[in-house]
C-alpha cells in the first residue's frame, strides 16, 4: 500500500527503486507528488515535491541507506522541484535538471549544477541514468530511464489515470506529440509517473495517449467546422463536452496549446480572438 511519506518498492528490478508518495494531494497532483529513490550504495532521488519541513525529513531518512549522489528534476513545476535546494544543500549531492523557463507557476529557485540535457548520463555505481529531453508539457521536461532495468520516470510527461496539461505558450502541443513518439522506439518494461502508480504496458500507454490527443484535435476541428466562428470560450465548450465543469479551465488552456498547432498546420486561423478553419 502506497502511503504519503513511507517509502515503496515498486517494479521486478535489481537496482532498487523505491516510490515515495508526497503528501500533497489536489485536484492537480492527484494522490500527490511522487518522488523516486534509486540504488542502494549510490542514491538518485527524482523529484524531491515541495519544499517543506515534513517533505525534507521524509527524504533525508530515505536517504540514509547510502550515499545521495544525484537530485534530479523532471521539470520545474511547484510541485515537483522546489525540494531539490536543501536536499542538495544537506547532503552535496549534484542538481540535475534544467533551469525553469519564464513562465507561470514555475519554481525559479531551481539552479542545475550544470547546463544538462537530453543524451547526458548520469553514472552511478551500479547504474547508469540517461536524460531524455521530452518538452511539451513545460518546455524544460525530463525523462530518466533506468536502461537496465527499461523503467523510465516520465514526470508530468506520461501520467497514470488522467492525461497531462499541455501549458501553452511555454507547453507546446506539436513538441508534445513528438516527445511521446520519441519514445516509441524504445524498449520499454515500466513506466514510473510523476503522479500515479507504476505501470507496466509502457508501449500501450504512450499509443493510447497520442492516439487520445490526435482523436481530440481532430473533434476540435469537427466543432470549429460546424460552429464556424467562435472564442475559446464557446469552443472550450463544444470540443470538452465530456470534461467536468470544474476541470474547463484547464480545458481551455489545452485547447489552446491545440490551436496553436493546428495555427501551425495550416488547418486553422485566428483574428482577434475568433477561430475557424482555413480554406
Ligand atoms: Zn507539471
Amino acid at each position: 500500500m502506497l502511503e504519503p511519506g513511507r517509502p515503496l518498492r515498486i517494479g521486478d528490478t535489481a537496482i532498487p527503486v523505491h516510490q515515495i508518495l508526497g503528501n500533497n494531494p489536489g485536484p492537480m497532483t492527484g494522490p500527490g507528488t511522487n518522488s523516486y529513490l534509486l540504488g542502494d550504495r549510490q542514491l538518485v532521488l527524482i523529484d524531491p515535491g515541495p519544499a517543506n519541513d515534513e517533505q525534507f525529513s521524509v527524504l533525508m531518512r530515505c536517504c540514509e541507506r547510502g550515499r545521495l549522489r544525484y537530485v534530479c528534476v523532471t521539470h520545474t513545476h511547484r510541485d515537483h522541484s522546489p525540494g531539490a535546494k536543501a536536499l542538495a544543500e544537506a547532503t552535496g549531492a549534484e542538481l540535475v535538471g534544467l533551469a525553469a523557463p519564464n513562465a507561470a507557476g514555475q519554481d525559479q529557485s531551481f539552479r542545475p549544477d550544470r547546463s544538462w540535457q537530453g543524451g547526458d548520463v548520469l553514472e552511478c555505481g551500479d547504474f547508469r541514468l540517461e536524460l531524455i529531453a521530452t518538452p511539451g508539457h513545460v518546455s524544460n521536461h525530463i525523462c530518466y530511464l533506468l536502461a537496465q532495468e527499461k523503467l523510465l520516470f516520465t514526470g508530468d510527461h506520461i501520467l497514470q489515470g488522467t492525461t497531462p496539461v499541455i501549458l501553452p505558450p511555454d507547453g507546446n502541443m506539436a513538441d508534445y506529440l513528438s516527445s511521446l513518439r520519441s519514445l516509441q522506439d524504445r524498449d520499454l518494461r515500466y513506466l514510473a509517473p510523476g503522479h500515479g502508480r507504476l505501470m507496466e504496458q509502457p508501449q500501450e500507454e504512450i499509443r493510447q495517449l497520442i492516439a487520445h490527443r490526435l482523436k481530440r484535435e481532430a473533434k476540435i476541428l469537427d466543432c470549429l467546422k460546424s460552429l464556424g466562428a467562435v472564442t475559446v470560450d464557446e469552443l472550450v465548450v463544444a470540443a470538452y463536452d465530456d470534461v467536468a465543469q470544474h476541470l474547463i479551465p484547464w480545458a481551455k488552456k489545452t485547447l489552446t496549446a491545440h490551436l496553436i498547432k493546428l495555427v501551425k498546420d495550416q488547418s486553422v486561423r485566428e483574428q482577434d480572438g475568433i477561430w475557424s478553419v482555413t480554406g
